[in-house]
């Protein structure tokens, strides 16, 4: 447990002795190679300066740590896998400590009988669910599709969509409980926990203080433990694939397909994605993904069918203009799952929609953790996607702005080599993301080499530094938040890029900062994330 006491200054060399101490030196370092890998992520580098990156394998530890870091004023900035890319984790002052959460990797405890996990919040998305599905459970909400190494606490911290989100919605509607740290070590538990204080089993006992630390990007204290609700695994899925002449029929359809409530997953792609996709195809992934294909399958037979499909409908199914949408549906009995499929079908029919092969939605079931391949572009461009949850009946129209903004910028991103594309996906019965990716010609920082496979990486030439086109997509990317800004969307990964406290009405920025003073009064956890600034009674 952390050293009671009252705080006082301590040197940077006693610092660092201490956290070593308390780590041990197996888990705690200040190489410039750790310190430059922490120091950015994946679409920049921090302005300030990290002192050291401290690996905490125990609660203890971890309270340990964040105690000796509060005593000597400086932040902290914790940081799961470092998928992200708005600035959460990246030091923002001088000699900032990076909190590597990455070995705090435990399933603590599987209780099928209560229906819930317990995990260290480094623990990741795959490795539960891989856990899970021998035993014939899943979570709700079951990953990212970066969750073959991002981690269940980054997730939390910034909010997810994907795997399991038509359903039920972002990650941390699956929490039942949260162990968290607070800035001055102290430890805080939420939920309904059993008779001995330690059996977290219902989220809900009186208001739902675990849903404050959800989406908070750290600010609010360390997410230690984490407590999931557990379904079974849905005995019966099934996929299909349609193809759309117009971004707006395909998000007419998205709408209407999730208020039926019909897909598990949803995600679509425009035909500048489709592009970038049919450039990254490599036979060696397809191997894989054609094995994987085949092991989804209940039987081996069947797999080689499904596999053959795959390999028939190939990569050019998609008119080279259209906007292809891939709909997943799961459930308790085959025929449920059916009837989901045939509304899908109704839908997209309805909306314009032809139905083509289903490969790309049954190749994110057989892989649904793939390698992180794709935090490059197919020539080893930068690649950064920004995004807006938008209402369903307003998806139409904010895609119809941003349109017009792209189609302003074309020229200038023709000269500068910078090409777009975008994602959308259904959350829960109520929501739409529209997320455009932009791709530019620009030099990669270590994070990208420790994501992707050697085997790829390899492959991909290296780019020089190209910051006119950095700065060109900076101003785009902004662009694109205003105008989400404008229709009122709402964003995971708030950080310090999308506007948060500035959209807030004042009580609710009164309440967010008496908590952060309670939990944080120095503000060290990622100063200024979130725009709650406490050295700033403006930005409060
Ligand atoms: C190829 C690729 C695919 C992706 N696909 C998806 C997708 O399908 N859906 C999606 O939603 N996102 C996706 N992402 C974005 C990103 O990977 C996720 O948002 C993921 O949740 C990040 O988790 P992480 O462990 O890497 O967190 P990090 O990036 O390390 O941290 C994220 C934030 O959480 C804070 N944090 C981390 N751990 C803790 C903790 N224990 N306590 C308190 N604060 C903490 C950090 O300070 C930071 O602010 C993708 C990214 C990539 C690169």
């Amino acid at each position: 447990m952390p050293e009671d006491g009252v705080l006082r200054s301590l040197d940077r060399s006693d610092l660092l002795n201490r956290l070593k101490e308390i780590v041990g030196a197996g888990n705690f370092t200040t190489e410039p190679a750790a310190i430059r890998l922490n120091g950015s992520d994946i679409w920049s580098a921090g302005s300030g300066s990290l002192l050291a990156v401290v690996s905490p394998v125990t609660l203890d530890q971890l309270a340990s740590v964040v105690a000796a870091v509060a005593r000597s004023g400086l932040a902290l900035a914790p940081r799961g896998a470092g998928m992200s890319y708005t600035g959460g984790y990246v030091p923002v002052t001088e000699d900032t400590v990076s909190l590597d959460m990455s070995r705090m990797d435990r399933i603590i405890e599987i209780r099928p009988d209560d229906m819930v996990v317990t995990v260290e919040a480094g623990c990741t998305w795959a490795s539960l669910h891989q856990a899970l599905a021998p035993l014939g459970l899943r979570t709700p909400f079951w990953g990212p599709m970066s969750g073959l190494v991002s981690t269940i606490g980054g997730g939390l911290s910034q909010l997810n969509a994907m795997l399991g989100g038509g359903h039920y919605g972002t990650s941390s509607e699956s929490v039942v409980a949260l162990t968290i740290v607070l800035a001055d070590g102290r430890i805080l538990r939420t939920g309904a926990r059993g008779a001995d204080g330690n059996s977290p089993f219902y989220r809900h006992y009186g208001p739902d203080i675990a849903g404050l630390f959800c989406g908070d990007s750290g600010i609010f204290g360390i997410k230690a433990e984490i407590t999931l609700r557990l379904i079974r695994a849905p005995a019966h899925e099934a996929y299909a694939s349609f193809s759309f002449k117009t971004g707006a029929a395909l998000l007419l359809a998205m709408a209407e397909i999730s208020r039926a409530g019909i897909a598990s997953e949803m995600c679509a792609f425009d035909p500048g994605l489709t592009r970038v996709r049919m450039a990254r195809a490599s036979l060696a992934s397809d191997v894989k993904t054609l094995g994987a294909v085949v092991a989804q399958q209940k039987s081996f037979m069947r797999g080689l069918i499904e596999a053959g499909k795959v390999v028939r409908g190939g990569r050019s199914f998609v008119a080279d203009d259209d906007y292809p949408l891939h709909v997943i549906c799961e459930g308790r009995s085959g025929a449920s799952v059916a009837a989901d499929l045939a509304e899908a079908r109704r839908i997209s029919a309805a909306g314009g929609g032809t139905e083509i092969e289903n490969t790309i939605a049954k190749v994110i079931r057989a892989v649904p953790f793939p390698p992180l391949n794709s935090v490059l572009g197919p020539a080893a461009e930068r690649w950064a996607p920004v995004h807006g949850l938008t209402p369903l009946s307003q998806a139409p129209a904010v895609f119809e702005a941003l349109e017009a903004l792209f189609a302003e910028l074309a020229a200038t991103f023709d000269e500068h080599g910078i090409t777009l594309g975008y994602l959308f996906t259904g959350v829960s019965t109520n929501a739409l993301i529209i997320e455009p990716v932009f791709y530019w010609p620009e030099q990669r920082f270590p994070i990208h080499e420790k994501a992707i496979e050697p085997a790829h990486l390899a492959k991909l030439p290296t780019l020089p530094a190209n910051p006119s086109a950095t700065e060109l997509v900076e101003a785009a990317r902004q662009r694109v938040i205003d105008i989400f800004a404008r229709f009122g969307c709402a964003h995971y990964q708030i950080a310090r890029t999308y506007p948060y406290m500035e959209s807030r009405d004042q009580p609710t920025r009164d309440l967010l900062a008496s908590v952060k003073h309670m939990v944080d009064p120095t503000g060290m956890f990622n100063p200024r994330a979130l725009g709650l600034d406490v050295t700033n009674p403006a930005k409060r």
